[in-house]
C-alpha cells in the first residue's frame, strides 16, 4: 500500500525514482582526556581541523559561485563565518586547554551549547543558521575523527529521490544532477539556503515532512511533487496514474509555456493585466523574463543581508538594484526597503529575542530606527531610479508617519546626491504595501502620501486571522479567502482607485487562479508572483472574462464563510480552472 507524506512545497517539479537515504549526521564522538603535556599539540590539531573545514567551504563556495552566480556562492559566508567565530574557536580551545578534552569532545560539547542557545527560537532564519552549524560540526568532526568527510557523495545509479532528515548549502551543490531527480527532508523551509539552491538548479524538492528520512527505505520506489509538497512511497497503480496524468499535464504545459509567453495577458473581454515577478534573488530576473514576466512587482532585497555579519555596502546595492531595472528596461520594478526581524534576521543586527517577533521589531520599523542601515540602501535605490522604472516599497506600513519619515529620509538622500553630482530620477516613486488590517482600514489616508499600494497577502492573512504563516500546525486556518480578507481587499482596491493610484497584489493569493478571479473582479490588474506561476495565471488570465470575474467578487464579497467564498470564486471560475486537480493542488482549508 501506498504511504502519502505531505510536507511544504520547497522547489517546483516532479520525481519518480528509489530512494536513496544520504547518511548525513554527527559522528558519534569518543569521549577521550588529553595529557598535560600535549594539550598545545591538541589545539594545534583542532586548528588545522578548522582549516582544512575552511578550503572545502571556500572551495565549495567558489564552485557554486561559478555553477550558480556570486550572490548563492555567498550562500556560504555563514559557514565561512561560523568557523572563525570566537564563540566556536576561543570556546572549543578553552574546554582542551582548561578541561583536557580532546579536540573533537571539545568541539561537540561547543557546538551542542551554541545549538542549545540558538535553539530557543523557532524562526526558520535561526533554523537555517542551525543547519549551517550542524554542517560545520558534520565535517569537522569527521575530520578530527579521521573519517572521510561524508560530502564527498558517493556515485549513484538510475533515477533517484534523495532523502535526508535536511540538507546543506554543501550538500546541495554537490548533488550529482545527472541521477537525482528529487529530495525530500524532514526539516527545511522554503527559505533554507540549500532549498534557494535546489531552486536554482531546478531540482524539485519537499521539505518539512517530519520523519520521511526514518519512514522512507532504500531502493523503495517514490513519487515527489515539489508544487504542492508531497511524497508518496511504494505508490500504487492510481498513485501512478495520478502522477504520470498530471506529469503529462505539466509537461505539456511546459511545452506550452514558449507560447503562452509571447502572448498578452489580457482577458477575454480585452483588460490587459500586468504579470510581474516576485524576485527573491537577483538570478532569478532571467527565469522570469524566459516565463513573461512584465516587471517585478516585489524584489525581496533581505538576500543582501540574510547570513552576512556585515552591512552590504551603498555601492554592492546599486550594482543589485541597478541591474534588476536593466533587467526589465520595459517594465515597473518595485523594490522593497528590507523586511527584517519577524523571520528574517541578519546576524549584525542582533536582534533582541522577542516573544511575539511577527508583531516585534520588523521591517519598516527597524530601518526607521537603524538609519545606518537605511540611509544607503534609500541612496542606493535613488541612484538606480536613472536605469528604468524603479519604484519604492516600504513593508508593514501601519501609519502615515511612516511613510512621512521614510519620505524625508529620501528627500535628505536625494539632496546629498544632487550635492555629489550623482544622477537619480526627481521623479521617483514612493509606496507602501499594505500587510495589516490597520493599514487597509486606513487606507485613504495613507494613499494621501503613497504613489502605490502593494497588497501583501501573505502577512495580510496572517495579521487579520491572527494566525502565524510559519505555523504548520495552523496551516489549515491560514485562509486567504476569508470573508474579513476579501472585504479588506474590496476596501483598498476601491481606494486606490478613487485616489487615482495603482494597487498591485504581491502574496501567495495572486499565484492562485481563484485569488486571480477574485483579485481581478475587484479591478485589480497588477499581480505579482514567483516566476513558475507566471505562465499559468497567464493562461488562466487569458480565458476568463471580467464581466465574470466581477460578477464572483460581488458574489464572493456577500458570501458568509470561505468555503462560500471558494464556491463563488469557482463557479465564476468555470471551465478556466481545472476542478478536479483544484482541491489537490491548492489544499484549500475549508474546501478540499
Ligand atoms: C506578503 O506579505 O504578502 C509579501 C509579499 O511579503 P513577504 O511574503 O515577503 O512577507
Ligand atoms: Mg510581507
Amino acid at each position: 500500500m501506498s504511504t502519502v507524506l505531505d510536507g511544504s512545497p520547497g522547489s517546483e517539479g516532479m520525481a519518480a525514482g528509489t530512494i536513496f537515504r544520504l547518511e548525513w549526521g554527527v559522528p558519534v564522538v569518543p569521549h577521550r582526556s588529553i595529557g598535560k603535556g600535549h594539550l598545545a599539540e591538541e589545539v594545534d590539531r583542532f586548528e588545522s581541523a578548522l582549516e582544512w573545514a575552511r578550503s572545502r567551504l571556500v572551495e565549495d563556495k567558489a564552485a557554486t559561485a561559478e555553477r550558480l552566480g556570486e550572490v548563492e556562492g555567498r550562500i556560504f559566508d555563514p559557514q565561512i563565518l561560523m568557523l572563525q567565530d570566537p564563540e566556536v574557536v576561543d570556546g572549543t580551545a578553552g574546554y582542551i586547554r582548561e578541561n583536557r578534552l580532546s579536540a573533537e569532545w571539545a568541539f561537540e560539547l561547543r557546538m551542542l551549547e551554541l545549538r542549545a542557545m540558538w535553539s530557543r527560537t523557532s524562526h526558520p532564519m535561526v533554523l537555517d543558521r542551525l543547519n549551517d552549524l550542524e554542517d560545520v560540526m558534520i565535517r569537522v568532526l569527521h575530520r578530527l575523527l579521521g573519517k572521510n568527510d561524508p560530502a564527498d557523495l558517493v556515485a549513484l545509479d538510475g533515477d533517484v529521490i534523495v532523502v535526508a532528515p535536511n540538507l546543506t548549502p554543501s550538500l546541495a551543490v554537490k548533488l550529482d544532477l545527472e541521477n537525482v531527480r528529487g529530495v525530500a527532508t524532514d526539516h527545511g523551509t522554503r527559505t533554507a539556503h540549500w532549498v534557494m539552491i535546489a531552486r536554482s538548479l531546478e531540482l524539485p524538492a519537499v521539505v518539512g515532512l517530519g520523519n520521511v528520512s526514518k519512514k522512507a527505505q532504500d531502493g523503495q520506489p517514490a513519487m515527489l511533487d515539489g508544487r504542492i509538497g508531497r511524497v508518496v512511497l511504494d505508490p500504487d497503480d492510481t498513485d501512478q496514474a495520478t502522477f504520470q496524468a498530471r506529469r503529462a499535464r505539466i509537461s505539456e504545459w511546459e511545452k506550452e509555456i514558449a507560447v503562452v509567453t509571447a502572448l498578452e495577458p489580457v482577458t477575454l473581454d480585452g483588460q490587459h493585466v500586468e504579470l510581474r515577478v516576485n524576485l527573491d534573488l537577483p538570478g532569478e530576473s532571467a527565469q522570469a523574463l524566459a516565463h513573461g514576466a512584465d516587471g517585478v512587482g516585489l524584489f525581496r532585497t533581505e538576500f543582501l543581508v540574510a547570513g552576512r555579519n556585515s552591512m552590504p555596502s551603498e555601492e554592492e546595492q546599486y550594482q543589485v538594484y541597478r541591474a534588476a531595472a536593466e533587467a526589465f528596461p520595459q517594465g515597473a520594478v518595485y523594490i522593497r526597503t528590507f523586511d527584517l526581524g519577524g523571520d528574517k534576521f541578519p546576524m549584525f543586527l542582533h536582534m533582541p529575542q522577542e516573544e511575539n517577533p511577527f508583531l516585534g521589531w520588523r521591517a519598516v520599523r527597524v530601518c526607521l530606527d537603524r538609519p545606518d542601515l537605511f540611509r544607503p540602501q534609500l541612496r542606493a535605490l535613488l541612484r538606480a531610479t536613472p536605469h528604468g522604472d524603479v519604484r519604492i516599497m516600504i513593508p508593514l506600513v501601519n501609519d502615515v508617519d511612516e511613510i512621512r519619515q521614510v519620505r524625508e529620509l529620501l528627500g535628505e538622500e536625494a539632496a546629498g546626491l544632487e550635492r555629489d553630482g550623482i544622477p537619480y530620477n526627481r521623479g521617483y516613486k514612493l509606496g507602501v504595501m499594505i500587510e495589516t488590517p490597520a493599514a487597509a482600514l486606513d487606507a485613504a489616508e495613507l494613499a494621501r502620501y503613497s504613489d502605490f499600494f502593494s497588497i501583501g497577502t501573505n502577512d495580510l492573512v496572517q495579521y487579520t486571522l491572527a494566525v502565524d504563516r510559519t505555523n504548520t500546525r495552523l496551516a489549515r486556518l491560514y485562509n486567504p479567502f476569508h470573508p474579513a480578507v476579501v472585504r479588506q481587499l474590496h476596501q483598498v482596491a476601491r481606494v486606490g482607485r478613487a485616489a487615482g493610484i495603482e494597487v498591485s497584489v504581491c502574496g501567495e493569493m495572486a499565484a492562485n487562479p481563484l485569488g486571480a478571479l477574485l483579485l481581478l473582479g475587484l479591478d485589480i490588474h497588477a499581480l505579482s508572483m514567483a516566476w513558475p506561476s507566471i505562465p499559468e495565471i497567464k493562461k488562466f488570465v487569458r480565458e476568463v472574462r471580467m464581466e465574470d470575474a466581477r460578477k464572483a467578487a460581488r458574489k464572493a464579497l456577500a458570501a458568509p464563510t470561505s468555503r462560500d467564498v471558494i464556491s463563488c470564486l469557482v463557479e465564476g471560475a468555470g471551465d478556466a480552472v481545472d476542478q478536479d486537480s483544484f482541491a489537490v493542488r491548492w489544499s484549500m482549508p475549508g474546501y478540499a
